[in-house]
């Protein structure tokens, strides 16, 4: 029986080790991160989760919105300082929703969506471009990569742990999804990070952002915004925004560009 545990042992070891050196990467800010999850296969889910959301939501159809979402958009990502083909991305899809929720989101393969509700907090360009810029990070740091390569890591470590120990399956992997909440507040910081410094070099002035996550603390204060549910807004995030304030204000003071984007 003691042999038995000892060859799992070398077989938990063996599975880290392959995983150590096969799936580390690093993101644009230099965080190691374990990928598992090819761009192709990543940007195809993202694709269809797109096209399902497009299926059930409607589209905003108003020339004006739609032409100052995608002004805004565009400028963003003309401003990314990152080879995008890499990632699989040749073109951005950029889709205006028609629905009162707090929400903004993009998905791998460059899909943007933009929930009409967005507007009650981000009320000029410079605020919209800090919500948008903020997503199009995510993909940029591929975070939905990462978290899909955690759920497989998730699931094998359960099943090896569960074998060695005897304890039931269920019971480890919800420890271990506990073990996952800290990486989406470091998500979180790092797109924080990132959107502040690409809105800057896009040309809109850095302190939209700061004033949009104010505006949705206060919106929080109020009621209870969907958008809240997966991006917590609170003083420490308003905080690290500030204190990135002086350099993206830097990258905007040299960005040569002033998009003129009005609704
Ligand atoms: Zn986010």
């Amino acid at each position: 029986m003691k042999l038995f545990k000892c060859q799992n042992v070398k077989y938990l070891q063996m599975f880290f080790w392959v995983l150590w050196c096969l799936s580390c990467a690093s993101s644009p800010t230099g965080r190691w991160q374990l990928m598992m999850r090819s761009n192709d296969s990543m940007n195809e889910a993202g694709e269809e989760a797109f096209e399902q959301i497009k299926s059930k939501i409607p589209i905003d159809g108003s020339y004006s919105t739609n032409s100052y979402v995608k002004c805004i958009s565009y400028a963003l990502i003309n401003a990314i300082d990152q080879d995008t083909e890499e990632l699989g991305i040749e073109n951005w899809e950029i889709v205006v929703f028609k629905k009162d929720a707090i929400n903004a989101f993009a998905l791998p393969g460059g899909k943007i969506g933009v929930f009409t509700g967005i507007f009650q907090i981000a009320r000029n360009k410079n605020q919209l471009a800090a919500v948008i810029g903020h997503e199009i990070s995510h993909v940029l740091a591929r975070h939905s990569h990462e978290r899909s390569s955690q759920g497989i890591i998730t699931a094998g470590f359960s099943i090896i742990v569960g074998i060695i120990t005897g304890i039931p399956i269920r019971a480890i992997s919800s420890v271990s999804q506990l073990g996952l909440l800290p990486f989406s507040r470091t998500h979180e910081s790092e797109a924080d990070e990132m959107g502040m410094d690409l809105m800057a070099r896009a040309g809109f002035d850095p302190h939209g952002a700061v004033q949009v996550w104010q505006n949705m603390a206060d919106a929080r204060e109020s009621s209870s915004p969907e958008l809240l549910s997966t991006h917590p807004s609170d003083e420490t995030r308003i905080e690290k925004l500030e204190e990135n304030l002086d350099y993206a204000l830097d990258l905007y003071q040299s960005a040569g560009n002033r998009p003129s984007c009005s609704m």
